[in-house]
This record gives C-alpha cells, sequence and structure tokens, in this order.
C-alpha cells in the first residue's frame, strides 16, 4: 500500500431498488467507517438517492459521489447530470466505467472531457480503466492500459494531480468472481502510475491514488491493499453488503496500520 490515506469507493451501480435499503445500507458503513477514520470511504449510489444519501452521510468524514457524469454545465442535454450539478452535493463522481464504456457508449474521448469538466467543478474523478477479457488473452493489457489513461486524461495537468485517482478494473473481474491475480494487478497498477509520470509528470504520478476493482470482498481485500503502489478498491457488489463491505474496511485498516508502522 502507498504511504497516503487508503481509500474504498463503494459502486452500488443500479442498486439498491428501495430507498430504504438504501438508507440502512448508508448507517451500516457509516458506523463502521466511523471506527476507522483512517480509512477513507467513498459511496456512489443511483442519481435518484444522492439527495438522501447526502443528508443521512451528514456529519460524517464519508464521501459521495455519482456514478457519472455529463460535461456540459446545463442545457437542453435530456437525462444527463453535470458535473456542475454533482458538485453542489458531491465531492467524487466515476468516469469510464466499463459498464458505461460497453453499455453506454463511453469513449476515451467522453472520458476525457468528463473527466477534464469533473475537475473543473472541484470533484474528485476516479478514473477507470481495464481490458476485456479478449484482449487480456490476446496480451493486449498494456497497450489498451496505456491508450486509456492518455485518452482519458488528455485535458488534465500536474495541478490536478491530488483529485485524480486512476483505478484498474480488468473487465473479466467485474461482478465474475476472478478477481485478478495480485501480481498482474501490481504491474498494471505500476503501468497507470507511469504512463500518468510520462503524460503529467512523476511529482503527479506519486500523489495521484491508484485502486483495484474486480470482484474484491473481505476474503481478499487484503491481498490488494498490502501491494505496493495500491491505494486501495473500487468495489461494486461487495459494497452491498454492509458486514462485506464493514469487514474490508477493517481489513483495509489492518494493512494500513502494518504498513504506516514500516515507513
Ligand atoms: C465495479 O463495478 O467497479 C466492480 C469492481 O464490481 P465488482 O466488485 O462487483 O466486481
Amino acid at each position: 500500500m502507498n504511504a497516503g490515506r487508503p481509500l474504498l469507493a463503494a459502486n452500488w451501480k443500479m442498486n439498491p431498488i428501495d430507498p430504504g435499503d438504501a438508507a440502512d445500507l448508508v448507517r451500516a458503513v457509516a458506523a463502521k467507517a466511523a471506527e476507522h477514520p483512517e480509512v477513507d470511504v467513498a459511496i456512489f449510489p443511483p442519481f435518484p438517492w444522492l439527495l438522501g444519501v447526502h443528508e443521512l452521510l451528514e456529519n460524517t468524514q464519508i464521501g459521495l459521489g455519482g456514478q457519472d457524469c455529463y460535461w456540459e454545465e446545463s442545457g437542453a442535454y435530456t437525462g444527463a447530470v453535470s458535473a456542475a450539478m454533482l458538485a453542489q452535493m458531491c465531492g467524487w463522481v466515476i468516469v469510464g466505467h466499463s459498464e458505461r464504456r460497453l453499455h453506454f457508449g463511453e469513449t476515451d474521448d467522453t472520458v476525457a472531457k468528463k473527466t477534464a469538466a469533473a475537475l473543473a467543478a472541484g470533484l474528485t474523478v476516479i478514473v477507470c480503466v481495464g481490458e476485456t477479457l479478449l484482449e487480456h488473452e490476446n496480451h493486449e493489457t498494456e497497450a489498451v492500459i496505456e491508450r486509456q489513461v492518455r485518452g482519458g486524461l488528455a485535458e488534465c495537468s500536474a495541478d490536478d494531480a491530488r483529485r485524480l485517482v486512476l483505478a484498474y478494473e480488468p473487465v473479466w473481474a467485474i461482478g465474475t468472481g476472478r478477481s485478478a491475480e495480485p501480481e498482474h494487478a501490481y504491474k498494471t497498477m505500476r503501468l497507470i502510475r507511469n504512463t500518468v509520470g510520462g503524460l503529467i509528470g512523476q511529482g503527479a504520478a506519486r500523489l495521484i491514488r491508484v485502486l483495484y476493482g474486480g470482484s474484491t470482498n473481505a476474503g481478499n481485500v487484503e491481498s490488494y491493499v498490502e501491494l505496493p503502489l495500491c491505494d486501495g478498491c473500487l468495489v461494486g457488489g461487495a459494497s452491498l453488503k454492509a458486514d462485506e463491505f464493514g469487514r474490508m474496511i477493517e481489513v483495509t485498516a489492518e494493512v494500513y496500520s502494518k504498513t504506516a508502522a514500516r515507513s
């Protein structure tokens, strides 16, 4: 794990359907997070639940974010939510998630525009990158990751580094129960940092946070957060289970306390 603060980001995707369930989940996560203030936690609910979750998170250290945003500030863009709107109640946003790339036509160019708009609005941005199964099997991981990092950060500068988070999420590991080998995750996270270094400077490459995401849970989170260069995890399915996600916070705190003691 990096010397910086660890981060667990909870991507709820299009869940839960019931706002009462969302409220129960937030309360449980907030209680566990309060026991481990050394771990940063951010929650990314569906848009309709943002306001309710925002109210429940008042007086907590937990971050709140949107799962996507649009780059224009306002106007005739039916169905879109701008980064500027999110910034009214959120500090965070995810862009470039593989499900947005797959189902909603997200490209490296739109990721770049969203990233730039979100940074300009004052948000911290989690930019997701990751290769598909076919690309993985064809040994194209490095080329894909470099292209996505360079494309998604095309409008960024070194000044943005403190509010930039890169999430390495191999598409074949998301929601499949097949998490990446820690060694593969480590090599790819190192490539991400090096690519950011070449793009906006070595200082920035040290300052950004890099996460792993893809079928993480309480049983395997340690093997990622203990990796050098890894700052935490972007968590999908397991973040919907209060006990499981709570245990992930505990494990991350344990790993962090050992790492901090060593450094
Ligand atoms: C994700 O959607 O970002 C994700 C990592 O999902 P899961 O943890 O369910 O694989």
